[in-house]
């Protein structure tokens, strides 16, 4: 049997447990994700222990057993218990049994044994434990080779995949994510019946289906996932405006990138440079208008003419669609996307500082956000194109920093404010008062006037006699 090693920090924490649970008479083991990360050397942030009794009573137990004694939450509905150590969390759970109804991803539960715990989880090495109990204390319980899955890098279910996925289909998005997550492969007949069963992700909740997509967007190359969302057929039931853009097409000879794998592409090149989960998502919606604008024309070959627009038009409906938040994150992504061509337009020659401050204006504090995914975008595969892209946006950087410093546009408020036209001028609010601050604004990005008060203070009287407002 296998022993696992454990630190010396989980050696005190589960002989405690197995104190606590010897006392009870209640068999207890450390099971799925944190036997899993063990082995794998990955880091946990809890540990589940599972016992053949009432967990609820075992986590009161185990909190006696420390001083001071921590607080146990926990859920009688469930038969759940949760102790938050200043180290790792603890949740606590009684064995159970699980069968399903077809038409919902909520089992019936009974008590069950190890066995039958271990019978209910997902994948192989997430159903392996931990024993901890005097007899054979650390040994590693592993009834479907979980040990060897991890060996050989595979994803695979305890029981037949077919009744796995349908019994809960988030475990499709589950397989995808950990395949992503720990870079294994899913067996073949378990990514057979994922694309069997694809449809039975309408089930899920969009929320639940987010939060795994999301998991996929943070690992360290999310293509993985990405691509194997696609191939099983998953994607296209919850992100159709994203798999719209699968595929090449030829007109005289004539076709265009995939834009699916272009995309996905950057969003693996964008991971290594970025955490921000909405900078990545930008870079997963950047081009989705490129679907709807697609056109052939004769004699000049494939545009995507204002795809940038559309795509940032799209990005409320796929956050709703996805119940993602809608307020500051959407926002953000939708910028981002809106202005991802901008950065390009300006690594031509002769830009003026003008055309700059405007960029500078519209992005504000989210310019290096911008660029960031500018450079991830570029995906040729012709290495001195790659470099000389790379150069033109250093140029835009630079050029940024530059007019930055001198300037100070970004979250740049104009010097004159509503209040002050409105004042001056004895306007109530209205359309006058915002084609005023329109125009002071403009005259100072184009550099007409410098940004200072009193130029605009004296180009606010100039404009309002052009408009033939008096002053009061
Ligand atoms: P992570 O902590 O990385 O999100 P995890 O699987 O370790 O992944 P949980 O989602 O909390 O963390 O799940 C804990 C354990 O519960 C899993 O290891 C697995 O044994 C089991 N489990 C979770 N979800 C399911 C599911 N949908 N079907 C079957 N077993 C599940």
């Amino acid at each position: 049997m296998t022993q696992i090693v454990l630190t010396a920090f989980e050696e005190t924490l589960f002989r405690k447990i197995a104190s606590a649970a010897e006392k009870l008479e209640v068999p207890a083991y450390a099971i799925g994700g944190f036997v899993r990360d063990k082995i794998l050397s990955r880091k946990t942030k809890d540990i589940d222990i599972v016992c053949v009794g009432d967990g609820i009573a075992l986590a009161h137990e185990v909190a006696s057993l420390f001083k001071p004694k921590p607080k146990v939450n926990f859920f009688k509905n469930y038969g759940t218990a949760q102790i938050k150590l200043p180290e790792i969390e603890l949740e606590f759970v009684g064995a159970r049994k699980e069968s399903y109804e077809r038409g919902s991803r909520n089992p019936n539960v009974e008590t069950g044994t190890l066995e039958d715990d271990q019978n209910r989880r997902d994948f192989t090495i997430n159903a392996m434990a931990i024993s901890l109990n005097q007899q054979d204390f650390g040994a590693l319980l592993d009834p479907f080779d979980g040990l060897l899955d991890i060996k050989d890098k595979i994803i695979r279910t305890p029981l037949a995949p077919a009744q796995t996925f349908s019994d809960d289909p988030l475990r499709m998005m589950r397989a995808i994510r950990f395949a992503t997550q720990l870079q294994f492969h899913i067996e073949v007949s378990c990514f057979e019946s994922i694309k069997a069963q694809a449809d039975r992700i309408n089930i899920i909740s969009k929320e639940r289906i987010a939060d795994e997509l999301n998991k996929i967007m943070m690992a360290p190359k999310p293509s993985v996932g990405l691509d194997l969302l696609f191939r099983s057929g998953l994607l296209a039931k919850f992100l159709p405006q994203l798999t719209a853009l699968a595929g090449t097409e030829y007109v005289d000879n004539k076709g265009h990138k995939d834009n699916f794998y272009h995309t996905i592409q950057v969003v693996d090149n964008i991971a290594p440079h970025t955490n921000n989960l909405w900078l990545r998502w930008a870079a997963l919606l950047h081009d989705i208008g490129k679907a709807p604008t697609k056109k052939f024309e004769p004699g000049h070959g494939w545009t995507f003419h204002g795809h940038e627009v559309i795509s940032g038009r799209l990005v409320p409906k796929v956050f709703a669609q996805l119940k993602l938040p809608l307020h500051d994150p959407m926002q953000y992504v939708k910028k981002i996307i809106e202005l991802h061509h901008r950065p390009v337009s300006l690594t031509k020659e002769n830009i003026t500082d003008s055309a700059i401050r405007r960029l500078l204006f519209d992005a504000g504090d989210d310019i290096d956000d911008l660029m960031t995914l500018c450079e991830a975008d570029i995906t040729s595969k012709n290495k001195e194109k790659v470099v000389r892209y790379l150069e033109n946006f250093e140029m835009v950087r630079e050029r940024l920093k530059e007019v930055e410093e001198k300037d100070r546009i970004r979250n740049w408020q104009p010097p004159i404010s509503g209040e002050e036209i409105m004042e001056t001028f004895g306007l109530s609010p209205s359309r006058e008062v915002g084609n005023i601050k329109t125009a002071i604004r403009e005259a100072i990005l184009d550099g007409i006037i410098p940004n200072e008060y009193e130029a605009a203070r004296n180009y606010m009287i100039e404009v309002a006699e052009k408009l033939s407002i008096r002053r009061f």
